[in-house]
């Protein structure tokens, strides 16, 4: 008798959960994050804490519920992140390099869009520019993705309850006086803008409905609205993407009976596109600390929360493997920063003598990469850096343009040589056509397994909500 009580008392919580409703959806992207940016994250963390391989593991992948997705554009085989973004926020292709807008310019309306007509608090955030292609993919609708002033003007326009991410691209337009600051735009339309975290907890108890969060500036946000620091690069007092979060789900809680947050790891891409391999996985690991947040979230309302990841494409055609049976990962935690810092130093020395020594060179990289002292340099490989410095020297350096940033060559010649004997491969420094992984947790969250193409995670979702 007490086992049949137990037994429909099991059976009623069941219906009772089928019928619970969804409040909360936390959708991750990583930007540019194939399975091997995932994979090798884990691997890598795994080899540099004297673990098994993949013993130590993302949140991501503990979930229950796995997929992939394709990510092909309706122009292009290898997408690009405005038509991927448009994509993920709608369930439409588009051609590459447009932005919410159909393959005839026509707007599409995104479900953050229609989650907002239905009530919901919407919450928008990033480690980039919260006007770059992936975050802009949720509220605007412009033809192409590098009109920033406009997709600024759109940010706002949205009325969506909360932004954060390293600020504005241009706040200042063609700094023509008709372009109005978006910051102060975005004031007269009733936000409320942070400028860190300090800034957050001075506002804790005032009245505010909307609020965008962006990094600490110079010059209201001229300067630093690019991106936030990367993870191997920053310092104590950076902004952080775990920071973005935990500001914006308390926020969004208050205000709201439901809520859906978009974060993406928009830096996953960037590190990549440099093809830069412990910067990407350090990107990896800071989108996991965020998604950390989200997760104690999750159990504490676990009928109610639904938690999806996936990522737009991937990026640099990381392999895991460039000859033969090994991998040396842990040899990545010798590099102390970004291929783009590591790249500003050698700038730097060329700026303040035109002529500095060979030893001076060595310096750096022995500080920075742990070259000639944690790792052995081969004497061709020490040839081929001398080459690059001689060539410097002469003034001729050849840097390398990656899609965010010209990296000094013989920054780039270091990492390209660590990630070499790491035993990592890289085939390009744009995008691939590799299908990207999806992760689901929570109510709904069994919908994503298997294998789907990008357009359908949208319509997911909202199966899942409605
Ligand atoms: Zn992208």
């Amino acid at each position: 008798m007490k086992r049949l009580f137990i037994l429909s008392l099991n059976i009623l919580c069941c219906i009772l959960c089928s019928f619970a409703e969804i409040k909360y959806v936390f959708y991750f992207i990583g930007d540019g994050m194939g399975d091997n940016q995932v994979l090798g994250a884990e691997m890598y963390r795994s080899a540099v804490q004297g673990e098994p391989l993949g013993r130590v593991q993302t949140l991501m992948t503990t979930f229950p519920y796995s997929g992939h997705a394709s990510t092909y554009s309706e122009s292009n085989g290898i997408t690009d992140s405005a038509a991927a973004g448009t994509c993920l926020a709608t369930g439409n292709k588009t051609t590459n390099g447009t932005l919410g807008m159909d393959t005839y310019n026509s707007p599409l309306k995104t479900i953050a869009e229609e989650l907002k007509e239905q009530g919901w608090g919407i919450g928008i955030m990033t480690t980039v520019a919260i006007d770059h292609a992936t975050p802009g993919a949720f509220y605007a609708h412009v033809p192409k993705r590098n009109q920033y002033y406009k997709i600024g003007e759109q940010l706002s326009a949205s009325n969506f309850d909360f932004f954060g991410g390293a600020g504005f691209h241009y706040p200042l337009g063609k700094k023509d006086d008709k372009d109005v600051n978006l910051y102060r735009l975005a004031e007269s339309r009733g936000y409320t803008i942070a400028h860190g975290m300090e800034e957050v907890a001075a506002f804790k108890d005032s009245t505010i409905n909307k609020m965008i969060l962006v990094q600490k500036t110079d010059d209201d946000g001229a300067k630093h609205g690019d991106n936030l620091m990367y993870s191997i690069d920053q310092r104590e007092g950076d902004l952080t993407l775990k920071q973005i979060v935990s500001t914006a789900i308390p926020f969004l809680e208050k205000r709201h009976e439901r809520f859906f947050m978009m974060v993406e790891g928009g830096m996953i891409d960037y590190a990549c596109h440099g093809d830069d391999a412990a910067t990407a996985f350090g990107e990896v690991w800071d989108m996991n600390e965020a998604m950390q947040v989200a997760y104690d979230f999750y159990q504490a309302h676990q009928d109610e929360t639904l938690i999806v990841v996936t990522a737009d494409h991937e990026t640099g055609g990381l392999a895991l493997g460039n000859s033969d049976y090994t991998l040396q990962l842990e040899l990545l935690q010798n590099q102390k920063c970004s291929a783009w810092v590591l790249g500003d130093l050698f700038a730097r020395l060329f700026e303040e003598n035109k002529k500095p020594s060979w030893e001076s060179v060595q310096q750096i990289y022995r500080e920075e990469l742990g070259f000639w002292s944690a790792i052995e340099i081969t004497a061709d490989e020490e040839k081929e850096l001398k080459a690059l410095y001689k060539t410097a020297c002469k003034g001729k350096s050849k840097d390398t343009k990656t899609m965010y940033k010209t990296i000094n060559a013989l920054g780039n010649a270091g990492i390209a040589l660590l990630d070499k004997k790491a035993h990592i491969g890289w085939t390009t420094r744009a995008h691939s056509a590799h299908a990207v992984p999806i992760f689901a947790i929570g109510a709904g969250a069994e919908k994503f397994s298997g294998w789907h193409d990008n357009t359908e995670i949208v319509p997911l979702i909202r199966q899942a909500v409605q």
